[in-house]
């Protein structure tokens, strides 16, 4: 029997937790990390990406690229509790799953099949995060981690994917020279 593996990604975490905080931050270009002469790029917001920014950037390079951009130190104690708001209510509705880290996590739907159908059941739960966290998540849903993961990726920002049974390989056709080879050397414990 195939399995539906749902991979649960929060868009740009940081970010988004702290736009809940200083809701005037909606829509501006947002720096999270060091500001400090060594401080590297911990979050940024899709406003700033077209600028050539991204997340483990030297923050110098990343305010070079993008100088309008607001630059937050960021708060590890917000986005744990935020983090840990997002888990409960996956706890509550998933039986089995699994936190890949503060913003990610897989769930195995597989048993409920017969009664929801795996999709509806994961929209519904995506439905709840947003609801009741105010907090942008992403989905993929398939048959096994990898391509969930990647089809999260693609879902992003603030969407939901689902590859059927059986469309895994042409799905992942356009990735094989890329992104896939980096997924599976990255998960390869998997
Ligand atoms: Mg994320």
């Amino acid at each position: 029997m195939k399995k539906n593996i749902l991979h649960l990604d929060l868009d740009t975490f940081f970010v988004s937790c702290e736009r809940l905080i200083d809701s005037r931050l909606q829509k501006r270009p947002l720096l999270v990390g060091g500001t400090g002469d060594r401080g590297v790029v911990a979050a940024c917001s899709y406003e700033t990406r077209r600028f050539g920014v991204h997340s483990g950037m030297a923050m110098k390079v990343a305010r070079r690229l993008c100088p309008e951009a607001v630059v937050i130190r960021g708060n590890s104690s917000i986005y744990t509790k935020q983090s840990h708001l997002v888990t409960e209510i996956i706890k509550e509705k998933v039986p089995i799953f699994e936190k890949a880290s503060i913003d990610e996590f897989y769930a195995d739907l597989s048993g409920m099949d017969k009664f929801f159908g795996s999709y509806k059941y994961a929209s519904e739960l995506r439905e709840t995060i947003i609801r009741e966290t105010g907090l942008p998540i992403s989905f993929g849903l398939s048959a096994n981690k990898i391509v969930s993961k990647v089809a999260t990726g693609e879902a992003k920002p603030n969407n939901q994917l689902r590859i059927d049974h059986g469309f895994e390989k042409s799905f992942l056709a356009p990735f094989l020279l890329g992104k896939y080879h980096q997924l599976v050397q990255k998960h390869i414990k998997y």
